[in-house]
């Protein structure tokens, strides 16, 4: 099987989740998680996971299949909740209080399972190993969305494409605070051959 290649444009791992689904939400679709594995996948490429926690997942979803499609189900749910708390923010709006208490009781599971692990003569976050929850795939996105919830130097830079059917979200890095574009080759042409089209009728 093809490995899926995700787009990781959003400059944060939160975002990068909630841009697992092309296209914009009042119309078309296009899903990129179609089962769990995907979901690891995914995971590895965006540093969620390790390689080594993919193959032990992988294995343990093979045993126990139902569990792991009920995970994908809730990491699509926890996906939309996501969305629709930074789309509020990136549209200077109060993310609704029931997506908030959704969030936050993922985020308390999540955060079960942090820990301080030290390296030579410095400390960092790390997790708690534990290969046969399904759900720690997504450990690393929660608390990704807590850090940038509670980050306002990054937060206010928190930005959808301006492709109106594209609803990618992103941190605006950039010196001059002018990135539009969820990604300049695929919206952002998008965006200019149709600005280009519109002059040429008129
Ligand atoms: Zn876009």
């Amino acid at each position: 099987m093809m490995q899926k290649t995700y787009e990781l444009v959003g400059e944060a791992l939160c975002l990068d989740f909630t841009n697992t689904v092309g296209g914009w939400r009042g119309g078309e679709l296009t899903e990129n998680l179609h089962g769990y594995g995907d979901l690891l996948s995914w995971g590895v490429q965006a540093g969620s996971i390790t390689t080594e926690q993919e193959a032990q997942l992988l294995r343990e979803a093979e045993k126990r299949p139902d569990e792991a499609a009920a995970v994908l189900a809730g990491a699509l749910e926890l996906r939309e909740t996501l969305f629709r708390i930074f789309d509020a923010v990136a549209h200077e709006q109060t993310p609704d209080a029931e997506d908030m208490a959704v969030f936050n009781a993922d985020l308390a599971q999540a955060m079960a399972h942090v820990q301080v692990t030290q390296h030579g003569d410095h400390f960092h976050w790390s997790w708690l190993e534990d290969n046969r929850d399904f759900s720690s795939v997504l450990w690393a996105v929660l608390r990704s969305a807590g850090d940038l919830l509670t980050t306002p130097q990054q937060l206010q830079y928190v930005r959808e494409c301006g492709n109106d059917e594209c609803d990618w979200l992103f941190v605006d890095t950039t010196k001059n605070h002018s990135r539009r574009w969820c990604d300049m080759k695929g919206c952002g042409n998008r965006m200019k051959v149709r600005k280009h089209r519109k002059k040429q009728q008129s």
